[in-house]
């Protein structure tokens, strides 16, 4: 069995941060597995709501009144802690989004269409989530550039000679998560964006599964882009961000038109627009969600990303033990570098039937195909099994994970 006692996490202590963990479900205690869909939500970060709308609701940047310069005040300190965390240059290359999905299209609908035409060329990994393919494949549509795939092999890491083969003096872009969601792979984007760039190509690095589970540094990486979702760093839904470089940001034009991303709106003069981030954050955006977002990621901070990674690197090594002694069960992504994600599928069973059977005793998987069809195809297969792991995950929930596995996979049998 995997060795915990060496690190520092007072995971009993984590625990009592979420409320949720004490509920049943099916009469059985919850074991949430659910990660990467979606991570739970720690009691700092759901006062933030009730603290919100009973102290200091109004809308942003435009009031004078007390309750906006708060609301105003908290928003705007939620870009300096999103900057720190990104460990980017400066805030305003802090973009707030309603998450990665919608962020990716904004770098499309913006960047894409002001630097991508006919017979250029955008690389996309195999690897890709269906929010970091399908807005380019949209695009390309239109526009007529050709998309490129990076090839995996088949532990699930990308074949990193291909890649640098695939560059012509007609790339212009790099799609690239940073690790995984479907296998857990976790990518060398800053050795991919050197590469990238010294074909003079730009790099969006898709860290939507990287920022709850390792240090983040977009200058080390030097990732033209980066996006995350709040929702899977301990934080709500409906909050995410966009990094970019500012000098990238001030020479893309704006995506959505409204209030706020403007500097004078004129019919008889041309509209002019607001400096970056505001250019990209048209109407009135989720400021309690923002807010709480910058609370969770100060929580993440207070555990401490390192440890957490290390934590979750440990229960991925007790369920990956667990689970080989289940017959016929193949573990799809088995790169050397992964994060807390195990991807499975077992001969005689299927995936959605084990999604079923297992939540009757109170774990919750991910079954399907994780948004991720292209790479599961290469793999032969339609849907996987997912456990993915986070902070507050323990090493006994595991073992009633493989145990459930155990007795559900002998019952479809
Ligand atoms: N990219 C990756 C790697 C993901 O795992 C996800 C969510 N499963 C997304 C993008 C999309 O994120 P969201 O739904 O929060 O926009």
């Amino acid at each position: 069995m995997a060795n915990f006692s060496d690190l520092l996490l007072d995971v009993c202590r984590v625990r009592r941060d979420f409320p949720i963990l004490d509920r049943e479900v099916h009469g059985k205690p919850l074991v949430y597995l659910d990660n990467a869909a979606t991570s739970q939500t720690p009691r700092q970060v759901i006062e933030v709501f009730d603290d919100y709308y009973g102290r200091y609701n109004a809308n942003i940047h435009r009031g004078l009144h007390t309750l906006a310069d708060e609301a105003t005040a908290a928003f705007e300190g939620t870009r300096e802690t999103v900057r720190a965390f990104l460990n980017a240059a400066e805030t305003r290359e802090i973009v707030f989004t309603r998450g990665t999905t919608e962020a990716i299209n904004l770098v499309v609908n913006a960047w894409g269409r002001a630097n991508l035409g006919p017979g250029d060329e955008v690389l996309v990994s195999r690897l890709e989530h269906h929010s970091n393919i399908v807005p380019w494949q949209l695009l390309a549509r239109e526009l007529g550039f050709t998309i490129k795939v990076i090839p995996v092999d088949e532990r699930g890491v990308l074949d990193q000679a291909a890649y640098r083969d695939l560059f012509t003096e007609r790339t212009r872009l790099v799609a690239v998560n940073h690790v995984s969601n479907a296998f857990g792979t976790r990518n060398p984007v800053a050795e991919m964006a050197r590469v990238a760039h010294e074909h003079g190509a730009r790099i969006l690095v898709d860290g939507a599964q990287a920022a709850p589970h390792q240090t983040l540094d977009v200058r080390a990486i030097d990732a033209d882009f980066y996006t995350f979702s709040g929702h899977k760093a301990y934080g709500p839904t409906g909050a995410g961000v966009l990094y970019g470089k500012a000098e990238l940001l001030e020479a893309m034009p704006p995506w959505q038109g409204g209030g706020e991303m403007i500097k004078t709106v004129s019919f008889e003069a041309p509209t002019t627009f607001a400096d970056i981030p505001h250019k990209f954050e048209a109407g009135t955006p989720a400021i309690a969600e923002v807010i709480a977002l910058g609370r969770a990621l100060e929580w993440v901070s207070e555990i401490g990303l390192e440890l957490i990674g290390a934590w979750e690197g440990r229960l991925l090594e007790h369920a990956t033990e667990g689970v080989q002694r289940i017959e016929g069960l193949r573990i799809l992504g088995t790169a050397p570098d992964k994060v807390g994600v195990l991807s499975f599928v077992v001969d005689g069973a299927h995936a959605q039937d084990i999604g079923l059977l297992i939540d009757q005793l109170g774990v919750a998987i991910r079954t399907g195909h994780h948004c991720a069809q292209p790479l599961l195809s290469s793999f032969g297969v339609d849907a996987t099994c997912r456990a993915s792991f986070a902070a507050y995950n323990t090493p006994e929930e595991v073992d009633v994970f493989v145990d459930g596995l155990e007795r559900v996979v002998a019952m479809l049998r």
